[in-house]
């Protein structure tokens, strides 16, 4: 007899879309083949985990049969697409980021038919195809040198070397957290909203391993700039790029990073124009990036009204009083609302009549879901981690379980120290992988031994810079005895109203450790 074999199964969802009938539909797989609960992940799509190997076809075809897919939300390929999730429907600039995350996911969809042949029997179904106009751009042989004559017109016959993780954001809109990705573009429009061109930036990437210091998290690059007609074969460029030279002997070497740190942007540039045909133009100055996560009741330029919940850790589930996703099941079948999942793990209705607004509260109000960003606890608001134990193979230790405690006694200690009004941004994983990405954080915990922790600082609260790690192995009983001269520190001598992480990065680690060596508790 087989084993009973389990699975985590991620659903991908361009800029984060989730349409009505595909949450319903894995509200109800949850309940029937998986652990009674969602996940909402860090790039903007779904995981059910505990599915049974005998239930996984029947979980898949669901998904298919109801506008989603899990093509590509694994494996060797272009990962899910993202998007700033927000729906300002009157700023064009955030319809088009939309619209580019869903071509590119298209334009990078694997062609095989094997998925819909194991999966679904062979048929292929509608959200599955491709739009025609990125068929199009896709088969347009700009010098001859990407498409290949085989069944992958991209990929070619061996796929990418590793993940490739790509989003399409707005200038000043970090809600993407758009240093991490492999390419990012943002979106360039003219006073009147028209799309102009894409700035691209290239050659970030986060995952990491211990002790093992050719590995590291890296910021992307800014790149060049393209005219809108190009975009696709710029991306396509890229991609072969990585294709044909990212480094195939040695998976923990790579990601496009590694080819972009080991060449320099310069030979990056000149290689990606090889493949482009022609020269790339100058990246255009963007104003600064910030975060916003655009919580609670809002009004999106057209007369209706969008809501951002926040989920912590993205676990959709029902606990005691505590009923999100019997809340989320009935807003959905009573309104019929398209969500938007978020790269924060935190998801939005949008397209709401102004006269429903009353009869949603009330059904979140009754399932015990705050609504209002200023009465959720500052710290818990800004925190993300990654699942870790028990459901993910690579966790060294704990970090959705664990974060909530933590995060307790952290603004406990805060509070004891009278920095009772500051909160930063913590994020936590259970392994150095970084799922949630906790190297952008100003505080980062990042599994390295059981019940311990290295710990990060430094990151910025808009996530524009990476943090740096100050202790290699802290365990969890330490964690006040570690911070505290570090916050003692920051009261006596942060600047103005300076962040907690913009505070260390000045600083730097070695005036905190020596404060940190002669600090007595008080
Ligand atoms: Fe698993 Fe590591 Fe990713 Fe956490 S960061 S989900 S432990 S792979």
């Amino acid at each position: 007899q087989e084993k009973d074999y389990q699975m985590m199964l991620r659903t991908k969802n361009p800029g984060g879309l989730v349409p009505p009938q595909l949450y319903l539909a894995l509200d109800q797989l949850a309940d029937e083949y998986g652990n009674h609960t969602l996940r909402a992940t860090t790039r903007q799509g779904f995981q059910i985990h505990g599915i049974l190997k005998k239930n996984l076809k029947s979980t898949i075809t669901t998904i298919v049969g109801n506008l989603g897919s899990t093509l590509g939300a694994c494996g060797d390929i272009n990962r899910n697409v993202m998007a700033p999730a927000v729906p300002f429907k009157n700023r064009p600039e955030y319809l088009y980021a939309w619209e580019y995350a869903q071509n590119l996911a298209d334009l990078l969809s694997p062609q095989t038919g094997a998925y819909y042949e194991i999966w679904l029997d062979g048929e292929k179904a509608i959200s599955a195809e491709e739009h025609p106009d990125v068929k199009a751009a896709r088969e347009k042989n700009g010098n001859g040198t990407i498409i290949h004559d085989s069944v992958e017109p991209i990929y070619g016959t061996h796929y990418m070397p590793r993940k490739f993780k790509i989003c399409v954001t707005v200038p000043g809109d970090n809600s993407v957290d758009l240093y991490s990705q492999d390419l990012t573009l943002v979106v360039m429009t003219n006073k009147k909203g028209e799309l102009q061109g894409f700035n691209v930036f290239a050659g970030g990437g986060l995952g990491r391993n211990h002790n093992k210091e050719e590995t590291f998290a890296r910021l992307a690059d800014p790149i060049c700039y393209v005219v809108k007609d190009d975009v696709y074969d710029i991306v396509k460029a890229i991609v072969a790029t990585q294709r044909d030279y990212g480094d195939r002997t040695d998976r923990r070497h790579a990601r496009l990073k590694y080819l972009i740190n080991d060449w320099g942007i310069d030979k990056f540039r000149a290689k990606v124009e090889e493949y482009f045909g022609k020269s790339v133009e100058p990246f255009k100055e963007l104003p600064k990036f910030k975060y916003q996560d655009f919580l609670g009741w809002n009004e999106q330029g057209d007369g209706k009204l969008f809501i951002g919940i926040s989920i912590d850790n993205g676990r959709v589930k029902d606990e005691g009083k505590f009923q999100l996703k019997t809340a989320l099941r009935s807003i959905v079948e009573q309104f019929n609302l398209p969500i938007r999942l978020t790269p924060n793990q935190n998801l939005i209705f949008y397209d709401i009549l102004p006269e429903d607004k009353e009869a949603i509260q009330e059904i979140l109000d009754k399932c015990g879901i705050i609504v209002d960003p200023t009465q959720i606890a500052a710290l818990t608001r800004y925190a993300m981690a990654c699942p870790a134990l028990p459901t993910c193979g690579l966790a060294i230790t704990e970090s959705e379980r664990a974060i909530p405690r933590i995060l307790e006694r952290i603004r406990a200690l805060l509070d004891k120290l009278g920095l009772q009004k500051d909160h930063f941004v913590v994020r936590m994983t259970g392994c150095p992988n970084g799922c949630a990405r906790p190297y952008m954080a100003e505080l980062g915990f990042v599994g390295s031994a059981p019940e311990s922790y290295q710990l990060w600082l430094g990151g910025s609260p808009d996530q524009t810079r990476l943090a740096q790690p100050i202790i290699e192995k802290l365990h969890d009983n330490d964690i006040e005895s570690f911070l505290e001269p570090i916050f003692v520190l920051f009261k006596k001598s942060r600047k103005g109203k300076e962040s907690f992480g913009d505070f260390c990065d000045r600083t730097g680690f070695d005036a905190i450790r020596e404060f940190s060596a002669n600090y007595t508790p008080g």
